[in-house]
């Protein structure tokens, strides 16, 4: 290792250098990196000068804020371009996080110096998001067993490595499950039915591993046009089963990666966890950080929901039934038809389909329209620049500016899906907004990344409409990163909002897609240029809530299989998942998976990320999305004033005040269900 090298990954002052990161330079780093910050924690606490926000709070927080823009594009690196040797030092690290987090959260002296600044005098003269991280602070040190005997703690700090540890795998094993799997299809007729696009990307894929004919993949873009579009209802089931038992006991790669044991210990130690800090269950636990209160409400929220969707589920299912049977004379749906058998449906009835829609949104347009709308409706510009690090040629780089030309932030757009990359699309703060010590304000960077089709030859990529809804989806969160006018930044951007409201900017911004007007800035045809024709528009719309019931159905039962898996989990009964699915299943879905189906096994979200007796938060931020929508629809959807009272009451806020009081201040009134029913067409 030479000094440049040495030098690359703690270059933090600027924006990462992401080309020059050796794997190697990783666990060095953290492992000094936090060295230093357990030093600095021990001698900021040896004083005997009262505690203060600039003498203790902004110091602890720059140290962290120095190791966080230093693992910030190490992990970002590992989703987004994998390799063994990366894989290798992240994953180390993590332990290393972990024990540092113990370290922290339940050191007694810093617990008390929180508690020595919450209850002294000064406290009251604090701005209100400087009393929001303390009262933060506090809470979670409770969180991380601060009260908990030497014994008890000890074992804390155990369950939290062994959790972090545990999900890594998880994760992994998903990622190399979806890699191991592919078909070779040299009989083109095998892939009746599959869009132009869909079957040049399969070309292209068989090209990159030097094979003649058509590669399908487990990877999103590959599998959901063969499970939408295929006639060949043996190539669906074959491709189906493959995907719906990754990283589990079943199908064709079974018991190779299997998460099994891993999702019965990731539970175990969870309740295990819970237990310890005097909750009763681990989804207790999750709530006492989340706008949601109890876990009845929560249950009943979603059941209510389950209610009211149902029989219009019921419907709709039967309905795509009956024109299977019409169509092919199929007594029966299985689960690789549904999928197939709706598209057709909704083709037969809207002569729409999303191949149609594709050729108006390339990605120059969908990517200027998107900015166009956030200028009309918050008076943003957006500029790209060309001068920047990047680990991928495909990602651009772009800087975010106000009405009076004032920087904001920053965001890097990393689109298509490729080998290596985690799949889905989500955004991740690179820094955050703070003020540092120095008194300079430090601005915001964002990571906003997609897995889209990738353009193929020398055309532009091609957006279906699902993927412009993704893009201005993840679009929103960077938003509520960068626009943030906080500086501290426990409280900054997305941090410190609860994962129940954190959707609230996302799907906010959805709404966009669907509005003649904004669809007017974000389509125009790869050759005519023509923006999307009304009547096309109009056959979208009616084609918006086609199935919808059938969808909502499908969340409600991933929301309540994963809330109720963690609230009623007993360690005495064993491995409880299929049983509690089933029984999830038996009240909430219209179509009963194949036996073999494993999608559990793949749940990522709760399995390996923060979603974990919270993956309800989608549907509780869509009611405050639509709701908040709602006045947009009264007064103009680009309403400049209504914009502005958004931006000020919620993107500007971030985690500076209790979410309920945000939304209260933009609506002047709690949130209501039925927006989201009406939206949905749901009666
Ligand atoms: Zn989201």
């Amino acid at each position: 290792m030479n000094n440049t090298e040495k030098l690359s990954i703690n270059q933090t002052d600027g924006l990462p250098l992401f080309s020059q990161i050796l794997p190697e330079q990783i666990v060095p780093a953290v492992t000094q990196a936090i060295k230093n910050n357990k030093a600095l924690i021990e001698k900021t606490l040896a004083t005997d000068i009262p505690f203060t926000w600039d003498n203790f709070i902004n110091v602890l927080d720059e140290a962290d804020d120095h190791l966080g823009k230093l693992w910030s594009p190490v992990s970002h690196m590992n989703a987004v371009v994998s390799n063994d040797q990366l894989r290798e030092a992240h994953d180390a690290c993590l332990a290393l996080f972990a024990e540092y987090g113990t370290f922290v959260g339940q050191h007694k002296g810093l617990y008390q110096a929180y508690l020595s600044i919450a209850e002294s005098e000064q406290f009251a003269c604090l701005k209100t998001e400087q009393k929001k991280v303390i009262n933060d602070a506090l809470r979670d040190f409770k969180l991380a067993g601060i009260a908990l005997t030497e014994s008890k703690q000890k074992r804390y700090g155990e369950i939290k490595q062994q959790l972090a540890l545990l999900q890594s795998q998880f994760s992994n094993n998903v990622m190399d499950a979806t890699l191991a799997w592919s078909k070779l299809i040299t009989d083109i007729n095998e892939l009746d039915g599959l869009p132009e696009s869909a079957v040049a990307a399969a070309e292209q894929a068989a090209q990159e591993k030097q094979k003649q004919g058509y590669l399908l993949t487990l990877e999103f873009p590959s599998y959901l046009p063969v499970i939408t579009y295929a006639k060949n209802r043996s190539l669906r089931e074959e491709v189906y089963t493959a995907f719906s038992t990754r990283a589990s006991d079943q199908g064709p790669n079974a018991g190779e990666f299997d998460n099994s044991d891993i999702i019965d210990e990731v539970l175990a130690l969870r309740h295990e966890l819970a237990l310890l800090l005097d909750f009763s269950d681990f989804s207790e636990y999750s709530l006492a950080t989340k706008m949601a209160e109890t876990p009845d409400q929560v249950i009943t929220f979603l059941t209510e929901l389950a209610e009211k969707s149902r029989p219009q589920a019921l419907q709709e299912r039967d309905q795509v039934l009956a024109f299977a049977k019409q169509m092919d004379n199929l007594d029966e749906l299985q689960a690789w038809d549904l999928s197939y058998y709706s598209e057709q449906l909704k083709q037969h009835r809207y002569a729409i389909s999303d191949e149609t829609l594709r050729p108006y949104f390339p990605e120059n347009k969908a990517v200027s329209g998107l900015f166009a709308v956030v200028k009309r409706l918050f008076g943003l510009t957006i500029k790209e620049s060309f001068d920047f690090d990047s680990w991928h040629e495909d990602v651009r780089f772009f800087h975010i500016y106000d009405q009076q030309q004032t920087h904001l932030g920053s965001f890097y757009l990393d689109l298509y899906a490729r080998a290596h990359k985690r799949g889905g699309a989500w955004m991740n703060d690179c820094r955050v907004r703070r003020r540092l010590v120095n008194g300079e304000l430090q601005l915001p960077v964002a990571y906003l990344t997609c897995n889209f089709t990738k353009p193929v030859g020398d055309k532009p990529a091609l957006f279906s409409h699902d993927e412009v809804i993704t893009l201005f989806h993840e679009f929103g969160h960077g938003l509520h990163h960068m626009l943030s006018k906080i500086e501290s930044s426990a409280v900054s951007g997305i941090n410190g909002v609860p994962w129940d409201a954190v959707e609230l900017p996302s799907q906010f911004l959805e709404n966009w897609c669907w509005e003649p007007q904004a669809l007017a800035l974000i389509s125009g045809h790869v050759e005519s240029g023509e923006t999307l024709p009304a009547e096309l528009l109009e056959k979208m719309l009616a084609a918006k809530n086609y199935n919808s019931a059938l969808m909502m159905v499908r969340q409600l039962e991933f929301s309540l299989f994963d809330f109720v898996l963690h609230h009623q989990y007993k360690p005495e009964n064993g491995s409880q998942v299929q049983s509690v699915l089933t029984d999830i299943r038996a009240k909430v879905a219209v179509i009963t998976p194949p036996e073999f189906n494993r999608f559990q096994h793949s749940f990522s979200h709760i399995f390996a990320g923060g979603y974990a007796a919270g993956y309800y938060s989608y549907k509780w931020a869509e009611v405050l999305s639509a709701d908040a929508f709602s006045r947009f629809e009264e007064l103009g959807i680009f309403n400049a004033e209504t914009g502005q009272e958004f931006l000020q009451a919620i993107l500007e806020k971030g985690g500076s005040e209790e979410p309920m009081a945000l939304f209260k201040d933009f609506m002047g009134r709690e949130p209501k269900i039925d927006a989201l029913l009406r939206h949905c067409g749901i009666e």
